[in-house]
């Protein structure tokens, strides 16, 4: 045992191929059993990551250690298969000659761990079966627990619900958190689903470009997303231009506080479900706005809105509102703005975003 050591901590680790930066500069730390998702844009090098993690690929700098172990640094490489590891893919990748249980017992676990494993993940009486007998759901069942039964260190799992249909991928990738869990396993998911990251893991690491541009609790960087481009990337994102002077950025919605270091041009960024809309129950100082079109979807509707410089903005609200194109009515913030400096709306250069302040309205 190693004490209070991470289940994974990667420290500034570098990987090209070629002239292609896969990963410029990243860092991900997994705490014993936590999940932790590993969540980027394709090409962003998250697979990358999790290959040079697993020891597929030998980095060009940085240090990986596992356990507590350093597997990968500067003249050290441990093999993937002494860095007790355990992977599940896209595809499950099962002997097709070996019954389930043979396939569990692949990596030497003895009888008892393999009927341990299958009971774990709800397959205790398929243990017989063939790997064409199950279903796409049974079979990375099947992968998860062979990945778990030689009881590794950590389980990498690389988007192992992308060639499933929505609903099963859906049940599946809560079933499968609820397995990781009960078994006390630390893991590491790659996933470019938003959806998938904010909802199964523990700590979310949000990667861009082949570095890691935020990483917290799910509802820290949906909450409290440390640039406009996680702010877009993680759910939608409503934008308006500002200034901010001394701690107070000011825009059409009135004045929000900031990041004291943030001067002049800055964008407040905000999710639409924070947009509200009223009339004589609005602020005293809420600005009116024009409605230009509804949707409605059922459990909520999306109202686009013009306000009277021409900004366009879009606000969620629950239910079925009473609001037609060519309305006016009176528009505000009430939930979190988040102050970024306005470059970082440069989206897709490949710059690293600063974080920079978060407040709630003050109207
Ligand atoms: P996706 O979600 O599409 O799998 P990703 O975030 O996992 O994307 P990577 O697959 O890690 O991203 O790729 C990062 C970058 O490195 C991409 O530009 C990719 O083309 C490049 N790359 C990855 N593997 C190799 C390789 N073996 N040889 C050359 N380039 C590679």
């Amino acid at each position: 045992m190693t004490g209070a050591a991470a289940a994974i901590d990667a420290v500034g680790v570098r990987k090209a191929f070629g002239d292609i930066v896969a990963i410029a500069d990243a860092g991900v730390r997994v705490e014993r059993g936590q999940l932790a998702a590993l969540l980027g844009p394709s090409g962003s090098g998250k697979t990358t990551l999790l290959r040079t993690i697993a020891g597929f690929e030998v980095p060009d700098a940085g240090t990986i250690s596992i356990g507590g172990r350093v597997v990968a640094a500067d003249g050290v490489f441990e093999e993937p298969e002494r860095r007790r590891i355990g992977m599940v893919f896209q595809e499950a990748a099962l002997f097709p000659h070996m019954t389930v249980g043979k396939n569990v017992g692949f990596g030497d676990a003895s009888a008892a761990r393999v009927r341990e494993c299958l009971d774990l993940v709800g397959l205790a009486d398929r243990a017989t079966a063939y790997p064409h007998e199950l279903s796409g759901g049974e079979g990375q069942r099947v992968a998860l627990a062979r990945a778990l039964a030689p009881s590794p260190e950590v389980i990498l799992l690389d988007e192992p619900f992308a060639s499933l249909d929505k609903r099963l991928r859906e049940s599946l990738r809560e079933e499968v958190a609820e397995i990781l869990r009960t078994a006390g396993a630390s893991a590491l998911l790659v996933t470019h689903d938003q959806e998938e990251a904010l909802s199964l893991a523990d700590v979310v690491a949000v990667m861009r470009d082949g570095r890691i541009v935020q990483s917290g609790r799910p509802e820290e960087v949906y909450g409290h997303p440390a640039s406009r481009w996680v702010a877009e990337f993680l759910g939608e994102a409503e934008v308006l231009p500002g200034t901010a002077v001394e701690g107070i950025a000011e825009c059409e919605l009135g004045r929000f506080p900031a990041d004291r270091r943030l001067g002049g041009a800055v964008e407040l960024v905000f999710r639409p479900e924070s947009l509200t809309i009223g009339g004589a129950d609005a602020p005293g100082d809420a600005p009116w706005a024009r409605v230009r079109s509804t949707s409605f979807f059922g459990h909520d509707q999306l109202v686009r809105l013009e306000l009277e410089s021409g900004q366009q903005l879009q606000s969620r609200r629950l239910g079925f509102g009473p609001w037609h194109p060519g309305d006016e009515v009176r528009v505000w913030i009430d939930g979190p703005v988040h102050v970024v400096p306005a470059e970082s709306a440069a989206a897709g250069n490949g710059a690293h975003d600063d974080t920079v302040a978060a407040g709630v309205g003050a109207g």
